[in-house]
């Protein structure tokens, strides 16, 4: 096997594909399959060991009202319910006059770190002194960043204890996320450091918690609004806020809490070609920034109105990184109107708001199940390899069901086959 494998990163996709249907015994549907979906183009190039595309549904949300402007939203998931979830819920707070979203800061933070340091003071005193010549050492690293108005603003230390210096560097990387040209100037401090202060570094990466881009979605919801008869809208308005107190209170309900929030999140950041892994990192971080996990989102009752509020750190770029390689991202960035990263931050924070008023809505008053239902029966139709013209006659029937498994869906797909040969039979 590992001789199979020797210099595998230097095979083409197609030489790649023959050695692990050798290895591995795939058969020529799978060959074929792989085959089908590589890609052309320059996204193979993104990874490394290319074998084929991975392909995600995208499908759009609608009924967005941000900052007074309405929106549709890109959005790329495998789970069903999200994107009518998000619609649902957008429609809603559209109604209530829209959601309003504001970008706190836009700056990227990274670190150099020192190890074994005696006396912090000393390191902390070096820096200060020297913190102009170690801007501009950041500067002359990636100079293409100054003259697009951005660089580096301020480099500070943080004493983390055990012998642990952190010195921080804030940059202001214009439209990019970001992490590469923080990396390369990072590293232009960390060798003045050794060179000049004669003290060895131990590593030098940006930070992902993006704390200096902290983007707030709001909303302020009328009580009324929410159903029909004005004690049932102030019943689902107190649950609302209850609920959303759960998350601050008990983490094993915040998770989950986040987790519906980061359904939308994660789908707008993916259709942006951005990167979600440092999107989730960053949002679990600030969910715990006061040493216990609570809600990104909390919701409160004010009178006769229902406010919500989102605030999420979302260091993401328009430009560089896969954005311009996935040949999606620049249609949609065209489809939600996104000329600046801080569109998109706005954005994101907003369906983030809409998707959790929904989830939050639907569990206390019908119960998650109910709109989940139809969508999940439908995935299990396709789990047990309806086609698409089965699926909706497939669909319909487990519906019927009280709680529709498995092996309930594998019979009634062999019943409709042989009522379709039947039919035909006798045509
Ligand atoms: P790039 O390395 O692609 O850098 C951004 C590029 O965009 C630069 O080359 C810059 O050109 C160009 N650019 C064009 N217009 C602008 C503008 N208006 N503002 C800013 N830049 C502009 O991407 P990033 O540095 O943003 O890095 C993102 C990638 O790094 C992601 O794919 C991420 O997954 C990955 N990554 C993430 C890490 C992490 O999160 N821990 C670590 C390492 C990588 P010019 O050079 O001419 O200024």
């Amino acid at each position: 096997m590992e001789a199979a494998f020797s210099q595998f990163y230097k095979r083409t996709p197609e030489q790649r594909l023959a050695i692990l249907a050798d290895t591995l015994g795939l058969s020529e549907t799978e060959q074929q399959e792989l085959k089908q979906r590589a890609a052309q183009g320059d996204a193979p190039l993104l990874i490394e060991n290319y074998l084929t595309t991975y392909q995600l549904p995208e499908g759009v949300a609608v009924n967005f009202r941000v900052n007074d402007h309405d929106y549709v939203v890109p959005m790329v998931t495998e789970e069903p319910s999200v994107i009518a979830a998000a619609s649902n819920g957008a429609k809603q707070l559209a109604q209530a006059g829209g959601i309003t979203a504001a970008v706190h800061s836009r700056l990227l933070t990274g670190q150099v770190v020192l190890s074994d340091v005696k006396v912090f003071a000393s390191i902390d005193d070096w820096v200060a002194l020297h913190q102009d010549e170690l801007l501009d050492v950041a500067k002359q690293a990636h100079p293409s960043i100054v003259k697009r108005g951005g660089g580096p603003k301020s480099i500070r230390t943080r004493d983390l204890g055990e012998g642990f210096v952190s010195l921080d560097l804030t940059v202001d990387v214009q439209a990019a996320m970001g992490a590469n040209m923080m990396n390369t100037m990072l590293e232009a401090i960390a060798e003045v450091v050794q060179n000049k202060l004669h003290h060895t570094t131990l590593f030098s990466i940006l930070s992902n918690a993006g704390v200096q881009s902290l983007t707030t979605a709001t909303v302020s919801v009328p009580v009324a609004q929410l159903a029909d008869e004005l004690a049932d809208a102030q019943q689902i308005a107190k649950r609302i806020a209850q609920a959303s107190r759960i998350a601050q209170l008990d983490p094993m309900r915040a998770v989950t809490h986040n987790k519906g929030i980061m359904n939308g999140v994660d789908a707008v950041v993916i259709a942006m070609g951005n990167d979600w892994r440092a999107i989730e990192s960053a949002a679990h971080a600030f969910a715990v920034k006061d040493n216990q996990y609570r809600g990104l989102s909390q919701w409160q009752l004010e009178g006769d109105q229902l406010t919500g509020t989102l605030t999420l750190p979302l260091p993401v770029g328009t430009v560089g990184g896969a954005t311009k390689v996935l040949p999606l991202v620049s249609i949609n960035q065209k489809l939600a109107q996104i000329s600046s990263p801080e569109d998109l931050m706005r954005l994101i924070a907003a369906v983030g708001l809409a998707q959790n008023f929904a989830a939050i809505k639907a569990l206390v008053t019908s119960g998650i199940q109910k709109g989940h239902m139809k969508m999940q029966v439908r995935s299990l139709a396709m789990t047990v390899g309806a086609t698409p013209s089965e699926v909706p006659v497939l669909t319909g029937q487990l519906m019927s069901l009280k709680d529709p498994n498995e092996s309930q869906a594998k019979q009634l797909l062999i019943k409709i086959r042989n009522n379709e040969e039947e039919k035909h039979a006798k045509r």
